[in-house]
């Protein structure tokens, strides 16, 4: 029997109107992350990776979001929230052997939440618990992010995303 159109469990996507409402969105799911959980961004420049990382520093309890800025150059930040919060970008990136060198196993293992912006540049190496969220440029003050959840405790955080994000509205 066909099951006629619900959206997938675990996927979410909304279209934000301006830069508040990504920095919202991201603040709403960094209140929920559970300490070691692993975000993946991922999207073109400008898309708004650095402001959903600020949002969602916002939401695990980092003070001063002035410091999530993109961390190209030093390729890893660390902020101090409710646990330690790891901030990488990964556009300059080469290879793989390069990720290694900066202890990407222990960033993903540990117990600190891991922001990655251009995660998709490690391929297929990602955590099996994660949330991925893709963003696309829509017009200027427009962006689509699509937000899902992998693995069950993925799934359920983006099920408890939309519902604080629709209570909102
Ligand atoms: P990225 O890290 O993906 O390169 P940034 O977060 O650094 O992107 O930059 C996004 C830019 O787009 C910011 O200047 C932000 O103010 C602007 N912007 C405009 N509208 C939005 C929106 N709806 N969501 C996110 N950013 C937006
Ligand atoms: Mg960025």
């Amino acid at each position: 029997m066909m099951i006629a159109a619900k959206a997938e469990t675990g996927t979410f996507e909304v279209v934000t109107e301006n830069p508040d409402d990504t920095m919202r969105l991201g603040s709403l799911l960094g209140e929920i992350l559970p300490p070691g959980f692993f975000v993946a961004l991922v999207g073109s420049l400008g898309a708004g990776k650095t402001l959903l990382a600020k949002g969602l520093a916002r939401g695990l309890g980092v003070e001063d979001v002035r410091e999530v800025t993109s961390p190209s150059f030093v390729l890893v930040n660390e902020y101090r929230g409710r646990f330690p919060v790891y901030h990488l970008d990964l556009y300059r990136l080469d290879s793989y052997a390069e990720v290694e060198g900066i202890g990407w196993d222990e960033l993903v293992s540990g117990p600190g939440v891991t922001l990655v912006e251009w995660a998709d540049k490690v391929g297929e190496d990602l955590p099996e618990e994660r949330i991925e969220v893709h963003l696309q440029w829509v017009s200027e003050e427009g962006r689509r992010l699509v937000f899902s959840g992998k693995g069950g405790k993925g799934r359920t955080l983006i099920e408890e995303l939309k519902h604080k994000w629709e209570k909102e509205r």
